[in-house]
């Protein structure tokens, strides 16, 4: 089946659903739980007036393995590319070979209804598809529809024409999606954030609510888009999607404003107008960076988020580290007398990794926010290590981090999609079993990867 066929299928299924007529955020401080290591708000860097100028990693787990081009402003856009062109000419930045077959690419299929068996008090469970790289949509069993960080374009960069490009294609395109109620964005990487595919979301649902980090919501509002809302690490907010009626009917023609549908007129509703749905979503830390050109490194908060609703939840761990290590994995082979020698090997990886902290955040978000019924956590972008260890996890750090997080089942995303780094496309699902060997858990059924396009259920 070809991706334009079911395109229009899926298309002419979104008429049917329930769109929604508004969705309703109220943000509050101290609505959960927080450690009270974050009530200094340690990752603001502050001006002399008190303002917020910047963010940082507020954690000793946190190097900056491209250098100090924070510290730098401007010049250390230039310092990066240095040391880019050093570790070229030193043969440690070989690329990737993307010749397929690679990831396999399926075209997703997603629930006709909000509501499969029209009884939302049945305990079902929620359904996640992978839509490439970090993209993820998923079906709450109480009809909300979130979408985390969609990319649709072929490059993942200020242009069109330059830049990393995909190696697999798009399972589908954003028309594609039937609803979509809330958009989360983990930081503002070219990678986790297109202005493209942000304008075709508000075309095909104008009602969307994006969901991004303190700093974040002016890059919206430039764009023309007041419906978002931005929070700090531990900051949460409810939202409220009123639905139009059952059967389909636009947002534009069912309501033009929430003033329109108060929610105390709800019960007075017609028997085919459904109750708003309600969703928890939690602004919660990670270890990265954040930029959209030479001038704006780390302006804006880059986050992990979590997303409840009606008893089942999401933790999206979006872009992160978990500890800076000093030595490439090559190094750590040499290091042992015999390099096929796995559990040797394994041992002096643990050592070098045991040298430094990993990131406390995840403990704290385990403890205070978990469980949840799946992690979406990143896997990928890795190599070499001493470049970006510090921002980007390696399958063993995404297995911390799962154990940390309190995560009961996780699936692997940041991978399979665009070559940012130097491992080996397809060396990110082998290494993450290996990973979950080596941390005593089933190499299958627990942390898995999928194929671009593919749903899983959790929650059951
Ligand atoms: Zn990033």
């Amino acid at each position: 089946m070809s991706t334009t066929s079911t395109a229009t299928a899926t298309a002419a299924a979104q008429h049917t659903m329930e769109q929604p007529t508004s969705v309703t955020v109220v943000a509050h401080e101290g609505l959960g739980p927080a450690p009270e290591t974050a009530q200094t708000k340690p990752h603001h860097v502050l001006n002399a007036d008190g303002s917020v100028q910047k963010f940082r990693n507020p954690h000793s787990s946190f190097v900056d393995g491209l250098g100090p081009a924070g510290s730098l402003g401007p010049l250390g856009f230039f310092k990066v590319m240095g040391t880019f062109i050093r570790y070229r000419f030193q043969g440690k930045l070989d690329t990737p070979d993307t010749t397929p077959p690679t990831v396999t690419v399926r075209t997703p299929t997603f629930l006709p209804t909000r509501y499969p068996d029209n009884d939302p008090t049945k305990n079902h469970p929620l359904r996640a598809t992978w839509l490439g790289h970090a993209c993820y949509y998923i079906e709450f069993p109480t009809g909300l529809r979130v979408l985390f960080d969609p990319v649709f374009e072929d490059r993942c960069s200020p242009m069109s024409f330059l830049g990393p490009k995909r190696f697999t294609p798009a399972p589908c395109v954003l028309a594609d999606l039937p609803a979509v109620d809330a958009v989360v964005i983990s930081h503002s990487h070219y990678d986790h954030l297109s202005g493209p595919s942000v304008q075709t979301i508000r075309q095909h649902h104008p009602r969307a609510h994006f969901f991004v980090g303190l700093g974040l919501a002016d890059w919206f509002k430039n764009a023309g888009i007041k419906e978002v809302t931005e929070l700090d690490w531990w900051q949460d907010a409810e939202a409220t999607v009123t639905l139009g009626p059952v059967g389909g009917g636009s947002a534009a023609k069912t309501s033009t404003s929430s003033s329109a549908r108060p929610s105390s007129v709800a019960s007075a509703a017609p028997a085919n107008v459904p109750a708003p749905l309600k969703a928890l979503i939690s602004c919660l830390p990670s270890q990265h960076t954040s930029a959209r050109s030479p001038f704006d490194r780390d302006h804006t908060l880059w986050c992990s988020w979590a997303v409840s609703s009606g008893g089942r939840s999401v933790y999206f761990g979006g872009d992160t580290g978990y500890r800076a290590v000093d030595q490439d994995q090559e190094e750590i082979e040499a290091s042992v007398k015999d390099a096929s020698d796995l559990a040797a090997v394994h041992a002096a990886d643990d050592a070098v990794r045991a040298q430094r902290p990993g990131c406390p955040d995840f403990a704290h978000i385990g403890a205070l926010r978990g469980p949840f019924d799946v992690g979406l956590l990143p896997i990928g972008a890795y190599k070499p290590r001493t470049l970006f260890s510090g921002m980007h996890a390696d399958p063993v750090d995404a297995v911390d981090i799962f154990k940390d997080t309190k995560c009961r089942r996780a699936m692997g995303i940041h991978w399979g999609t665009w070559a940012l780094t130097t491992e080996p496309v397809m060396e990110p699902p082998q290494k993450l079993k290996e990973a979950l060997r080596r941390r005593g858990l089933p190499e299958t059924g627990v942390f898995d990867v999928c194929e671009i396009g593919e749903s899983r259920e959790f929650g059951e």
